[in-house]
């Protein structure tokens, strides 16, 4: 078996690991979210920025495509150009090209012709080679043979310009001259501008010293874009930058991701630790059945689980061994089954009782799988439920050998108490006729001891007569002589007879009416018996000044007899014991109060055989109430049998 450590150590470090694992995806997704997030800038920018390079190089091509038709026109004329002719070419030129701030002609390399005039007046007649800052430039042009763009350079007449250079070569290769068309580099740059900013970017054009690609720069939260940008020979840069700030990731996304990582690892670690112990629990189900099946098992009394029908469903070596069947064969069977008829009825009471919750014991008979019948002692209580049915524990004692030592027991009792009876009765006789004077005056030194003599050998009658009784119930031949007559009667004879006995308690003894006249069938001297003896136990346990009420009530077809002390009631640990034999609450009662602890154990006995009950109500400390009730009889009152 593992220690149980592991298992915990195994129930948190799943979860444990669990959650690194979703941490680590969570910042994953979060790392892609940005990425997208940072590409589609990129994406928006880049579609920006080629849209003002479109803008930049589409206006570029445009004014320099006007300077190649002058320098294709140059060419055709043979490079003789009259002052006349070119100066409305100039002109339509200068209108097309939207930023063309002026367009000139510098045949052998001297701006000669020249538009517009008005603010480039100081360039007119410049020689090329006399300004230091381009010449390097036309020369770099004319070696070529190649058009050149140059710029943006500040230009002699103010501001800023790209100056776009065509060499004109004649046929022949003869060198002729250069047209070049100054750009407003402010203008052009300003529409590109314009249109960036519509775009919500900013631009900046720088020139480059050769062809790049296009980067893309993170200066902190924003895209730098740089576009390469060549016309003709030269190079340039532009630099896009995106106004909007980089979107950043909402503030709230990490530590929910975070969150939900926690939540779902705790989630499934409680997951983990409830299966566990339900694991756990299960197993020490699963323990305690088997062993509870083993005790079962081996249990050297016959066990049996059964269905609430009485079927048996489980039963243990031992049952098999006493009935005598193996368990295949007893599973096929009802404990009803298999006990005699007479006592079927009985047994499904006792049966219905365990199923309302209460346990119960009780003796009857079951037959053997050799259909001879074997007298046992049950006792049942609910277990549960096993595959969905309700079933009971039962508990079968084999009651042979029991019976057969109280059977002895019995025999001995009765034989001791007949040997007993005569002697004793000469004794007792002979003791009360010296006691009382029949034989002459007795002399006082013995008088106290022959009354103590009297008294005892009484009790002993009393004892005797008792344990015949008991003998000849038990033993079915006490004889009953049953006779329907009204009760009431009955009762004030019991009351008159135990008068004197009641008085010498000091305990008045009242029977509360109205007479009724319900009739009973009983045999009026057991009753009577009966009576007797509850009322002399009432009497004899109330205090001197005490009553006991002796009433009587019908309940549906019953009737009850009530005798109402107020003496000390009955412990409770002593009510189960109540109507055994030889049972008193206290072992000094026989001292203190007479009797022999059979009178309860006679009377239950008594009114069983007359088809009635028996029982009492007490709480310790407020009195008791026995009653008996018994079937009232609808037959007609039959007189006694003289
Ligand atoms: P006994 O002959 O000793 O009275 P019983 O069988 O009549 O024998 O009574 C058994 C015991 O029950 C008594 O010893 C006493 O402890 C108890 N008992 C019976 N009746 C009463 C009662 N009315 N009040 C208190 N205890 C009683």
């Amino acid at each position: 078996m593992k220690p149980p450590g592991s298992h915990r150590g195994l129930t948190w470090g799943i979860p444990l690991g669990l959650f690194l694992l979703l941490g680590l995806g969570v910042e994953l997704l979060l790392q892609q979210y940005g990425l997208r997030q940072q590409h589609a800038t990129q994406q928006r920018l880049l579609a920006h920025a080629n849209e003002v390079r479109a803008v930049l190089l589409g206006e570029l091509n445009a004014t320099l495509h006007l300077a190649t038709g002058m320098a294709s026109y140059i060419q055709a004329r043979d490079g003789k150009i009259d002052a006349q002719e070119i100066q409305p070419w100039l002109q339509g030129l200068f209108r097309h090209g939207r930023h063309i701030r002026n367009i000139g002609l510098a045949p052998d390399n001297r701006i000669s012709f020249l538009y517009p005039i008005l603010g480039n007046e100081s360039v007119l007649g410049l020689y090329y080679p006399d300004i230091p800052s381009q010449w390097p430039s036309v020369q770099r042009v004319i070696a070529s043979g190649k058009p050149g763009l140059d710029g943006p350079l500040p230009l002699i007449q103010g501001g800023q310009g790209l100056v776009y250079r065509i060499p004109v070569f004649l046929p022949g290769d003869q060198y002729w001259g250069i047209v070049s068309t100054v750009i407003d580099f402010d203008s052009l740059f300003g529409q590109a501008q314009g249109v960036a900013r519509q775009r919500e970017i900013a631009v900046e054009l720088k020139r480059a010293d050769n062809d790049r690609q296009a980067a893309v720069t993170h200066d902190h939260d924003r895209v730098t874009l740089t576009l390469p940008l060549t016309m003709t020979d030269s190079s340039w840069d532009l630099y896009a930058q995106d106004l909007q700030p980089e979107k950043a990731l909402p503030l709230w996304l990490r530590p929910a991701g975070w969150a939900m990582a926690l939540a779902t690892s705790l989630l499934v670690g409680l997951a983990l630790l409830s299966q566990q112990r339900q694991t756990a629990l299960l197993t020490a189900l699963n323990r305690s059945q088997s062993q509870f099946m083993q005790a079962f098992e081996l249990a050297p009394q016959g066990m049996a689980l059964i269905d609430t029908s009485g079927r048996f469903k489980v039963v243990n070596q031992t049952l098999c061994q006493l009935l005598q069947a193996p368990a295949e064969q007893l599973l096929q069977h009802t404990i009803t089954g298999l006990c005699p008829d007479n006592e079927r009825e009985q047994t499904l009471e006792h049966l219905a009782a365990i199923i309302q919750g209460s346990t119960r014991s009780w003796t009857q008979h079951l037959f053997d799988s050799q259909q001879q019948p074997i007298a046992v002692e049950c006792s049942a209580a609910l277990l549960g439920y096993m595959d969905d049915v309700e079933v009971c524990i039962l508990h079968i004692h084999d009651a042979r050998e029991r019976q057969r030592l109280q059977r002895l027991q019995n025999e001995f009792t009765a034989s001791v108490s007949h040997e007993l009876r005569t002697p004793l009765t000469a004794i007792a006789g002979s003791l009360g006729l010296i006691n009382g004077g029949a034989l002459g005056e007795v002399p006082q030194a013995m008088r106290g001891m022959l009354e103590i003599a009297q008294g005892n050998s009484l009790r002993l009658q009393e004892l005797i007569n008792d344990l015949l009784d008991m003998d000849k119930l038990l033993a079915g031949k006490m004889r009953f002589e049953p006779r329907t007559q009204p009760l009431w009667p009955l009762l004030e004879q019991a009351i008159a007879h135990n008068q004197p006995y009641a008085e010498q308690h000091r305990v008045a003894l009242q029977l509360l009416g109205p007479p009724t006249r319900l009739t009973v069938e009983i045999d009026e001297k057991r009753l009577g018996q009966v009576l007797a003896n509850l009322l002399s136990n009432a009497a004899k346990f109330s205090p001197p000044g005490g009553v006991v009420q002796l009433t009587m009530q019908q309940q549906n077809d019953q009737v009850r007899v009530n005798v109402s002390d107020q003496g000390p009631g009955i412990a409770d640990d002593f009510k189960p014991r109540l109507f055994s034999k030889f049972s008193q609450a206290d072992a000094t009662d026989t001292r203190q109060k007479g009797g022999t602890g059979l009178g309860l154990a006679i009377s239950k006995e008594l009114i069983e055989r007359m088809d009635g009950k028996i029982g009492f109500d007490s709480i310790e400390g407020q009195g008791s109430t026995f009653w008996i009730e018994l079937p009232i009889s609808t037959a007609p009152p039959q007189s006694a049998t003289p």
